[in-house]
């Protein structure tokens, strides 16, 4: 069995401050290597529990995980596949039986995190039939239309609980909260064992490929609000989108991929 993991870093134990999560900030080495310690204990636990693992680093430029420090038989998906999968690329080779994601964050409109954003830190607001989508959400229905059980998130409390909330058999660690404008830190190695053991015992569940499979919505009302109104005087050009508001740019269609390829091209 074998499991894909996308990894990203504004989701991870104590990370705050922009400086600490963009190469090239001063704090960026120390938290690059705080995600790649979360991502070895996901390898780790799930390889306890008798499974392959490919991860794909979904952060930034797809190059933040030390490939040195996660385990030897874990293959590494760097940088990005280009298509429309982006944080999920590679995911549509029809050989992972679970999806995992550790070190995710919410969406630009939550008070969740204190780096909250949704893919990119020019959008205000992204909404999926009227509900914010986080990139753990758009990234979920990705698994959703591939028909892969979602097992397991580590992340911000907020997002935590968004996805006990839409699957229910779904194991999360929670890295961190907020306290007014500051994070509430756990200590990171707490995080990694809770990680670790987190893992393992979801892949040990149960049926998981009947249970933790989110069901796909039939249809898809998409909605961006930019932080500037030219963003959206120019993504209303994109074919099939309409400029709902000053602010706001909305597409509709039945197929999740053609979502996938408005927010490729518009977010
Ligand atoms: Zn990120």
């Amino acid at each position: 069995m074998k499991l894909y993991i996308s990894a990203d870093i504004e989701g991870s134990a104590a990370i705050m401050d922009w400086d600490e999560a963009l190469p090239g900030g001063t704090k960026y080495p120390y938290f690059a290597e705080i995600m790649t310690k979360e991502v070895a204990a996901a390898c780790r636990g799930a390889e306890n529990a008798g499974w392959e693992v490919t991860v794909k680093d979904a952060h930034c430029n797809g190059r933040n995980i030390n490939p040195e420090n996660i385990p030897e038989n874990v293959t590494l998906i760097r940088g990005w596949t280009g298509d429309m999968l982006e944080m999920m690329g590679g995911l549509d080779k029809d050989e992972y039986d679970a999806v995992a994601f550790t070190g995710y964050h919410s969406d630009a409109w939550s008070d969740g995190n204190t780096l909250s954003h949704t893919m990119v830190r020019k959008v205000n607001r992204f909404t999926i039939n009227g509900i914010a989508a986080s990139e753990f959400i758009i990234n979920a229905y990705i698994a959703a239309y591939f028909k892969k059980p979602i097992v397991f998130l580590s992340g911000d409390e907020a997002l935590c609980k968004i996805a006990k909330e839409m699957i229910p058999c779904i194991e999360t660690v929670s890295s961190k909260s907020v306290i007014g404008g500051a994070t509430l830190a756990k200590h990171p190695e707490k995080v990694r064992k809770e990680i670790e053991t987190g893992i393992e015992k979801a892949l040990k569940l149960k049926d998981i490929d009947k249970t933790c499979v989110l069901e796909l919505p039939e249809y898809f009302v998409a909605e961006v609000e930019y932080k500037e109104w030219q963003e959206a005087n120019k993504y209303s050009n994109y074919p099939g989108a309409k400029r709902t508001d000053v602010k706001k740019v909305s597409y509709e269609s039945h197929d999740y991929m053609d979502v996938l390829k408005f927010i490729m091209f518009c977010i």
